[in-house]
C-alpha cells in the first residue's frame, strides 16, 4: 500500500514539473504555452455542484475544476479536459494562504480548445445564490426569492452586455430545474429523519463515497 502511495506522490510531482514549464521527454507541454502576463487575471472561488467541492472562474469564463491539492498550491484544470481535452491548467496558491488565491502559474487562455462563454458561471453563481436565499430565508416562498434574484441578475447584466441578458434570459426560461436545485437546498436545511430507506436523500448519503 505505502508503495503505491509513494508512486502516486511521485506521478503528482512529476505532473508538476511539467505544469511549471520543465520540457519533458515527449515535449508536449513547452514555456510557450504558459501565460506570461498574469497581471489583472481575475480569480473567483465558488462552490460546486457536488457538496463540498470547489470551482476556480478565471476570468469570469472558464470554469475549472480542483485537480490535485498541495501543501502550499492548488492544481486545476478546466472543467472540459474530460470530453474535449481541453489542456488549460491553473496552479494557484492556497486560498486561505498569507497572500490569499494568487497564480503560480497557467496555460495562456488562448490555449483551450473548448467553447466558453460567460453564461455558464453566471448560472452557476445565481444557482448558489438562490440556494443560499432557501436556506437562510426560510419563511420566504420560493416565488418571491425567484423574482428578487431573477430581478437582481437582470438589472445588472442589463448594464453590462444586451447580448448576455438575451442568453441568460433564455436560460431563465426553464425555471424548474432552479427551482428543484433551490428546493433542495432548502430540505437539508430543516432535515427530516427519515423512516425509511427510500426517504434518504441519495446525494447525503453519496457524499462522501
Ligand atoms: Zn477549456
Amino acid at each position: 500500500m505505502a508503495e503505491v502511495e509513494e508512486e502516486l506522490m511521485n506521478m503528482e510531482e512529476e505532473e508538476l514539473d511539467h505544469m511549471e514549464g520543465e520540457v519533458h521527454e515527449n515535449g508536449e507541454e513547452l514555456n510557450e504555452d504558459k501565460e506570461k502576463d498574469l497581471d489583472g487575471i481575475k480569480l473567483e472561488v465558488v462552490e460546486g455542484n457536488k457538496e463540498g467541492s470547489r470551482w476556480l472562474i478565471v476570468d469570469s469564463v472558464h470554469i475549472c475544476h480542483k485537480q490535485q491539492v498541495f501543501q502550499n498550491h492548488d492544481v486545476w484544470r478546466c472543467e472540459d479536459f474530460r470530453d474535449y481535452k481541453c489542456p488549460f491548467k491553473i496552479i494557484t496558491t492556497k486560498e486561505e494562504s498569507e497572500n490569499g488565491l494568487q497564480i503560480v502559474t497557467m496555460t495562456k487562455k488562448l490555449l483551450h480548445n473548448c467553447s466558453k462563454d460567460k453564461v455558464k458561471p453566471i448560472l452557476h453563481k445565481f444557482r448558489l445564490k438562490l440556494a443560499k436565499r432557501m436556506r437562510a430565508d426560510l419563511d420566504t416562498p420560493w416565488r418571491k426569492i425567484w423574482d428578487e434574484e431573477r430581478k437582481i441578475l437582470m438589472d445588472r447584466l442589463k448594464s453590462e452586455s444586451q447580448l448576455l441578458l438575451d442568453q441568460v434570459l433564455l436560460e431563465l426560461k426553464d425555471s424548474r430545474s432552479f427551482r428543484v436545485s433551490a428546493q433542495r437546498a432548502r430540505a437539508k436545511e430543516t432535515p427530516t429523519i427519515p423512516k425509511t430507506h427510500e426517504e434518504m436523500d441519495p446525494e447525503k448519503v453519496n457524499s462522501f463515497l
